[in-house]
């Protein structure tokens, strides 16, 4: 297995440490205290030194202005993002926008393609994923009661969705709703691209998750479509292709997260090995020389590295035989990199003691935000009953 970066792609990833450690990592203060308003106009300047330098849009094909790399590439870049919650934002290949923005490369016709994909691609708006119902396991995407019933050349939308991240100041959402009740399990629901000043678009709230409701990118609204109309052309693919397309989306959505978890990782490794080294628990007796913090420092190291490769090797399964290929390395990943980062939060918040739980570092953010790696994009347990059922069906 070798992971050989080129020549490029290794200077790419110089600028891009540098810069998230110049230019982003000293934002954070203002992410983690909730002052938006002073946070947001720094974001965007920081864009902008981001698109000049060349660095923008590192996911997205070069002929739609992106950088062009592949699923392997920019797992690496993805892991030098998410060494800062803001990382992923600055070069706009942030969630839900970057898998938004695929599938209506992948999907969108020119004329969609012009009003909602390239605004998103400058960075002048943002979007939004609506899918889960609080009424419906989000874990069996088939079953869902939002409905979208045709009326000449509109589609009318009914439909109460949660948990649709960043809705809150995005320009549209990309909702699942039943088209073809009458369909396969598989082919009843497709998916629609709504405008967020349609008439009948409402968000109820920004639902209040682990004691925070967040603002614009960071959070998670509750909406409903109430009698929400929109024209039949902003259909995305064909009438029946939502759960395809949703399943495409989530392949490749998946290594660009369990990269950014373990950059995040990577964050959480150095803070507790440099508050290690730092912190006396007696005159002359650091934290290092304790073989409890010896053990969580190595243990970390460990698993880290372990899941790193394990995340290389599904990203370059990906790009050589496709996302199909690839179903059991993807699904093993997720949750098992998803442990991975809880293990390793946790380690270091205990190694930080009372600084571990303030909001001076970025640990105790990710430990309460990214807790939801268990469940978002398939809980762990069903991506492990999956692969279950694949072994057992070999014997
Ligand atoms: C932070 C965050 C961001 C999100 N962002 C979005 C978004 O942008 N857009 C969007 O549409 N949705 C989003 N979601 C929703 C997410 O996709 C769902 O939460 C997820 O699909 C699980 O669905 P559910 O919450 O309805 O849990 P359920 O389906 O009710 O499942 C509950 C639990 O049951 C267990 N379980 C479920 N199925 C099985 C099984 N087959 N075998 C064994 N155990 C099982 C699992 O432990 C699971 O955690 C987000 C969620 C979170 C937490």
């Amino acid at each position: 297995m070798t992971f050989d970066n080129s020549p490029e792609l290794k200077m790419i990833l110089n600028t891009m440490r540098e810069f998230v450690r110049e230019e982003i990592i000293p934002l954070e203060r203002f992410f983690l205290n909730h002052d938006f308003e002073t946070l947001l106009p720094l974001l965007e300047e920081k864009r902008q030194k981001a698109k000049g330098l060349g660095l923008w849009l590192p996911q997205i094909p070069s002929a739609y202005g992106g950088m062009g790399l592949s699923l392997l590439e920019h797992g690496f870049v993805s892991e030098v993002l998410g060494q800062s919650p803001l990382g992923h934002y600055v070069f706009n290949c942030q969630a839900p926008d970057a898998g938004n923005m695929e599938i209506l490369i992948e999907y969108g016709t020119a004329e969609q393609q012009d009003l909602f994909l390239k605004p998103l691609l400058a960075g002048q708006t943002r979007s939004c994923f609506s899918m889960t119902e609080p009424e419906n396991p989000g874990s069996n995407p088939t079953w869902m009661s939002s409905t979208a019933v045709r009326d000449r050349d509109e589609y009318v939308i009914e439909g109460h969705k949660w948990f649709t991240t960043a809705a809150d100041g995005a320009a549209f959402a990309i909702v699942m709703a039943v088209t073809n009740p009458q369909a396969a399990r598989h082919q009843r629901a497709s998916m629609i691209i709504v405008p967020t000043d349609t008439a009948g678009f409402r968000i109820v709230e920004n639902t209040s998750v682990m004691g925070e409701r967040g603002q614009g990118f960071a959070s998670h609204s509750e909406i409903r479509y109430e009698q929400c109309r929109v024209p039949v052309d902003n259909l995305l693919g064909e009438e029946g292709a939502g759960f395809v397309i949703a399943q495409q989306r989530l392949g490749p959505g998946r290594i660009h997260h369990c990269m950014r978890w373990i950059g995040i990782c990577e964050r959480a490794f150095d803070l507790m090995c440099r508050q290690a080294v730092l912190r006396e628990v007696a005159p002359g007796r650091t934290l290092a020389s304790q073989q409890t913090v010896q053990n969580w420092v190595v243990e970390s190291r460990a698993e880290i590295n372990g899941a790193r490769l394990m995340v290389l090797d599904a990203a370059q399964k990906i790009d050589r035989l496709g996302t199909y290929a690839a179903r059991d390395e993807i699904s093993l990943i997720k949750f098992h990199v998803a442990g991975v980062l809880q293990q390793v939060l946790d380690r270091a918040i205990q190694v930080h003691g009372a600084m571990g739980m303030t909001d001076e570092l970025p640990l105790a953010y990710w430990f309460r935000h990214e807790r939801a790696a268990r469940i978002y994009d398939g809980p762990d347990e069903v991506h492990k009953r999956s692969v279950a059922r694949r072994i057992f069906a070999r014997y």
